[in-house]
């Protein structure tokens, strides 16, 4: 029997079948997960597809319910966040600041206007812009942050009068689950469907007939699938997808206080974040003074399970992810780059990796080049600036940046030139609910958060009012 059941139109809905969700801090399955069927899935649709009409029609409604749903999330995170240790890896802290987080971003949304606006009004026409919702969307979460990234979604979605089905990845489906259960005891039935299921559920809901938009987040592999799914039923999209963030440090800065700041941006969530720094560029003159420093923060770090007291950094997520890690590092290493610190799995049970420092290792190098998604970072030396910015900017990716320096003006003026969705100055990964967040190039299509990520769940519709009269 699943440890957690499915939403599916406001009650839980059992399976047939089940899958193994495993605990990463022990490489155990520890709990079992519902696998949604293909009737299931039509079932969820339905729902949503039923409950649209009323809840489109009273955005007073929606207003006080996604309110309600904030304060009810702050309310669980005890509940919450143990679940999301236990199948994520992250601290305990961590998780609860995870689900107070997504109480946050339902807030926010609870209370963002959705204008109407005036384009014209004269002699001849009042003309208004507005926003109409799609009406059912299909909601696909990964596993580095399963609530948060889910509330990204559920909250402007269901604001702007959509309803939804979401589907949380395999590796992470239980805290998802618990948070639909207690969604649904505050939402009209039908209006948030939660399924779980392997990625072939994620490939049903994108060439499903019922929904008209996708909100998707994960890898730019999978994401170009989605948009292939999408195309030939011309369902919207919005795709937030993978980053290989840059750090460019510049010649004025203090290496000790850089460092700390560096560490804590490549590091957080043990570097499972889309926009955490994933390779970092340092003038000659600093260079080998960053990399000490940021090697010293590493050594300082308690890894372990995310259960345990004291612990700052968990395990990797899963298997594959901790084999590709290892594999990354390694081929550094065999190309002659120098760990400084870590370079290795933890030995022992779990998906433990050793935080890595990596140095002597340039562009042209795998893990420079391509997303790591863990504890290891690489150190580039460079000599010019404007060359580093070209290099900065030499990829597919491009998710967020940051540029570091004392005189603020000069590292503004350098971080406006990377090519990427946000561009950080003497910080990284500063998020926030009223911020858009979404990436150029082969990072994504579209953004999440803010007026404009409310913007994403609806289409424009023009109101156009002829003042001619009809007669005479
Ligand atoms: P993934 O692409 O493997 O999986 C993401 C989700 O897609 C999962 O729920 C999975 O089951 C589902 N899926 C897999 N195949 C599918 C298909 N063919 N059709 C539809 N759905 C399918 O990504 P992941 O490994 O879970 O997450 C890590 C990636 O996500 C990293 O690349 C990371 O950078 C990215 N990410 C991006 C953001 C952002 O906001 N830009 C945030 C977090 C993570």
């Amino acid at each position: 029997m699943a440890d957690q059941t499915m939403i599916i139109g406001g009650s839980p809905a059992a399976t047939a079948a089940t899958f193994g969700v495993v605990n990463p801090a022990t490489g155990e399955v520890f709990a079992e997960a519902p696998d949604c069927s293909r009737e299931q899935l039509d079932a969820a649709m339905e729902s949503a597809q039923k409950a649209y009409p009323a809840w489109k029609a009273d955005e007073a409604e929606r207003r006080a319910r996604l309110d309600e749903a904030a304060d009810v999330l702050f309310g669980v995170v005890e509940e919450l966040a143990p679940i999301l240790t236990a199948e994520q890896g992250k601290p305990l802290g961590d998780a609860r600041i995870e689900v107070l987080g997504s109480g946050v971003w339902f807030k926010y949304f609870a209370g963002l206007e959705l204008p109407r606006e005036v384009i014209q009004d004269d002699d001849t026409a009042y003309v208004e812009v507005i926003r109409r919702p799609f009406g059912v969307v299909a909601a696909i979460t990964p596993w580095n942050f399963p609530l948060i990234l889910a509330s990204w979604k559920i909250a402007p979605a269901l604001l702007a009068g959509n309803t939804m089905v979401l589907k949380p990845s395999p590796y992470t489906p239980l805290a998802t689950l618990a948070m639909g259960r207690i969604l649904a005891e505050v939402l009209p039935p039908g209006v948030l469907n939660i399924v779980s299921g392997g990625d072939d559920l994620g490939a049903w809901m994108t060439s499903h007939p019922v929904p008209r938009k996708i909100s998707f987040t994960g890898s730019v592999a999978t994401g170009k699938h989605v948009a292939a799914s999408a195309a030939p039923d011309l369902k919207r999209v919005t795709l937030e997808l993978g980053g290989n963030d840059p750090a460019i440090v510049l010649d004025d800065v203090d290496a000790a206080a850089v460092a700390e700041k560096l560490f804590a941006g490549a590091f957080e969530n043990n570097g499972q974040v889309c926009s955490a720094i994933k390779r970092v560029y340092v003038p000659e003159s600093r260079y080998e003074d960053v990399v000490e420093a940021m090697a010293e923060r590493a050594r300082s770090v308690k890894v372990g399970d995310g259960a345990e007291e004291g612990t700052q950094l968990g395990p990797i997520n899963n298997e594959p992810q901790y084999r590709r890690v290892g594999e990354l590092v390694a081929d550094a290493l065999a190309g002659g780059a120098r760990a400084v610190t870590g370079g290795h799995p933890v030995d022992g049970p779990g998906y433990f990796f050793e935080p890595t420092i990596l140095a002597d290792i340039s562009d042209g190098t795998r893990i420079v080049d391509e997303e790591q998604f863990g504890p290891a970072v690489p150190v580039i030396a460079y000599r010019d600036l404007d060359d580093v910015v070209d290099r900065a900017n030499a990829t597919h990716f491009g998710l967020s940046g940051s540029v570091w320096g004392t005189d603020v003006d000069r590292a503004s003026a350098v971080a406006e030139r990377l090519e990427c969705g946000t561009a950080w100055v003497n910080t990284h990964l500063a998020l926030a609910p009223h911020q858009p967040f979404g990436g150029a190039k082969w990072s994504g299509i579209g953004v999440e958060n803010g007026p404009w990520g409310l913007a994403g769940f609806t289409e424009l519709q023009v109101l156009h009012r002829s003042k001619s009269p009809l007669e005479g």
